[in-house]
């Protein structure tokens, strides 16, 4: 090869090596803007003590399942600022014998004509220790881990909120933001303690 052909091609190899740069830059920016518009944000939801008043012993009866006030406007809150909302809530009734998963379902459609079928999905873990094992029941994570695969959860802009430290623990797993409601403890897994569902959509809503 002479020198001169060498001299001739220059232009095409710098010519080629920009037209990969740029077809890498546009691949990349791509990606990014895929991954950017795939992950949403959530608000995880505990059942008992968050979206229902807790009676201090297991509800059997569908008229005994009583929402807590103002549910509807502050699921709505969330649902405004682009917030998924998925529940994620122990059932050991089930386990127990106490009800059956109808029973869970039901409650499930009581919150959704409630709060205009705003929930998204729901997962509950039937188990309880003295009975089966279960990674499922929190204070393990399985649900966490299948609700964020399934609905490709922003663990890291995302929050949980519980009235029991169980609830919390799963979710700092993640990443996930946690905040208690409860008018009695603290729990060194919240990152905010409130003693409401409106105070928690404050925080939430103004940490976003
Ligand atoms: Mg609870």
């Amino acid at each position: 090869m002479s020198s001169s052909e060498i001299h001739f091609n220059a232009p095409l190899i710098k010519y080629r090596k920009l037209t990969v740069l740029i077809s890498v830059l546009l691949t990349s920016f791509s990606l990014i803007d895929v991954k950017m518009t795939e992950f949403r944000k959530c608000v995880f939801l505990d059942r008992d003590g968050v979206l229902n008043k807790e009676l201090g012993y297991q509800i059997t009866k569908i008229e005994e399942f009583e929402l807590v006030g103002g549910i509807k406007e502050q699921l709505a809150r969330f649902r405004d600022s682009g917030f998924m909302l998925i529940i994620i809530t122990n059932q050991s009734g089930i386990a127990k014998g106490s009800y059956g998963e109808e029973f869970v379902y039901e409650c499930f459609d009581k919150i959704q004509q409630a709060t205009g079928h705003v929930i998204d999905d729901m997962y509950f873990a039937p188990g309880h220790d003295s009975l089966s094992k279960s990674l499922s029941r929190k204070p393990d994570s399985l649900m966490f881990e299948r609700a964020i695969a399934k609905h490709k959860v922003d663990a890291t802009h995302s929050y949980m909120i519980g009235d029991k430290e169980r609830d919390l623990i799963p979710a700092k797993k993640f990443g996930i933001g946690t905040i208690l409601i409860s008018k009695q403890s603290t729990s060194e897994y919240a990152d905010y303690g409130v003693e409401s569902l409106s105070a928690a959509a404050d925080i939430i809503l103004k940490d976003d």
